[in-house]
């Protein structure tokens, strides 16, 4: 071997197969962009947190946002798990997939009239509320349909989660939940509403988080308001412990919370707590499932840098440029090559169009096949058509077989809802 130990540590494995399918073949057959998620991966994570959770009144609400696509949701429903939705669409989907409504969770702090009917009239098990306003709007729909809305408050427990700003959830000044103030009033004065039932605590801070402190910090916050609740006469049924499990985007470098270790914390910080439990990962059981299969279109010999210009982009996956988040991107051949540094980035007209910089790679070809690891979970599901460029592909593996589960969008469909302005009304 001649790669330095230094190299070693910086280039990540080739990865020719995944769920024991050879990912050359399927790219030459399906083409690239592609997201290709292990179903025997997702299934591994589901396994990992159930057994955690031995022994506990629990739901695992797969948090529907992190990964829609119908395939992925029917993996959770045969597993048994519920989901945790924050649109009318996201509960259309869940629906479909075959989870039940009575193992589905509604949070987001923009829930509209007609959202709030739809899962009123779904019969979903919960609704995690986000301020006052909302607990009223609740109230009024579910008097309307004379039905009674089992609700959960969710707290802001003023945590900082140790993550990105932008998925961090639970400091008091991001939008999310109420202070815990503000939830003691609710409790007092929750026998005006005649149609919820406010008898759930929730609390979600945040995502992608690698220590446990912060969940710690939060339950623990979050468990005293609970004692206090109970002492004042009101009964909590269920406490939601929220998602943000963080996963390995970089080799050698992120830690991810064990599952089991995770659970120990829950089950110290709600001991003595004989309601049910409500967990609502996302990212955790499928970001690692999935890898974005893209070819290198051309590398571009910058006066400072070299530019590997790839076939994906902005559009297919956000995370770099949104969260200037990290993912492994590794050959898919093993072929032995010297090592380059290259700027990675996609076609799109804008210089945030960037997944990695000065990334150390073996040196490639127009044509090669990259995989850019860790994406089964915020990718497609975020992905747009910006420049005009349809939605990528994506496909479910399993033991050596894929199927199709969404396919390439084509250019008829990309642009299906527009018209020319010929029918001018005025409202
Ligand atoms: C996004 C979200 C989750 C899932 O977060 P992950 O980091 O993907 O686990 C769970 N609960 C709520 C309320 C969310 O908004």
């Amino acid at each position: 071997m001649t790669a330095s130990p230094r190299h070693d540590a910086l280039v990540p494995d080739p990865q020719p197969t995944f769920d024991s399918v050879d990912l050359h073949a399927l790219a030459a057959r399906l083409g690239t962009p592609l997201y290709a998620y292990s179903a025997n991966a997702i299934r591994q994570r589901i396994g990992e947190l159930q057994r955690a959770l031995h022994g506990l009144d629990a739901t695992i609400c797969y948090a529907v946002k992190a990964n829609s696509n119908r395939a992925i949701l029917e993996l959770m429903a045969a597993a048994g798990l519920g989901a945790d939705i924050v649109s009318a669409g996201e509960l259309q989907r869940a629906l479909a997939s075959g989870i039940p409504a009575h193992r589905i969770v509604f949070s987001g702090v923009g829930k509209t009239d007609v959202e709030i009917d739809a899962a009123l009239a779904a019969g979903i098990a919960r609704f995690n509320v986000e301020s006052l306003d909302e607990l009223h709007a609740i109230e009024r729909v579910a008097a309307a349909r004379h039905v009674v809305a089992n609700a959960a408050v969710r707290i802001n427990p003023d945590v900082d989660a140790l993550t990105h700003a932008k998925i961090s959830t639970g400091r008091a000044e991001n939008k999310f939940g109420v202070s815990i103030a503000e939830a003691r009033r609710w409790f007092a004065e929750r026998r005006q509403l005649a149609n919820v039932r406010l008898d759930g605590l929730h609390v979600h801070i945040g995502s992608q988080i690698l220590e446990l402190e912060p969940f710690r910090l939060a339950l623990n916050r979050v468990a005293s308001f609970w004692r206090e609740l109970v002492h004042a006469g009101h009964p909590i049924a269920s406490i939601d412990v929220g998602g943000g499990l963080g996963v390995r985007y970089r080799a050698g470098h992120d830690e991810p919370i064990a599952a089991a270790d995770f659970a120990g914390v829950v089950r110290a910080a709600l001991a003595g707590f004989h309601g049910h439990l409500l967990l609502e990962p996302g990212r955790y059981l499928v970001a690692e499932a999935g890898v974005l299969l893209t070819r290198v279109l051309r590398i571009k010999e910058g006066t400072e840098r070299s530019f590997l210009v790839l076939d994906a982009a902005m559009n297919d996956l956000q995370r770099p440029s949104l969260y200037d988040a990290w993912h492994d991107i590794v050959p898919v051949s093993p072929e032995p090559r010297p090592l380059a540094t290259y700027d990675v980035v996609g076609p799109v007209c804008e210089t945030g169009d960037t997944f990695a910089r000065a990334r150390v790679l073996p040196a490639c070809e127009p044509g090669d096949l990259l995989a850019i690891q860790g994406t089964g979970a915020y990718g497609a599901s975020m992905a747009s058509t910006y420049n005009s460029r349809p939605l990528a592909a994506e496909v479910l593996l399993d033991d050596g077989r894929y199927a199709v589960i969404r396919r390439r969008q084509t250019l008829e469909e990309m642009v299906a809802g527009e018209q020319s302005a010929q029918d001018w009304a005025t409202p």
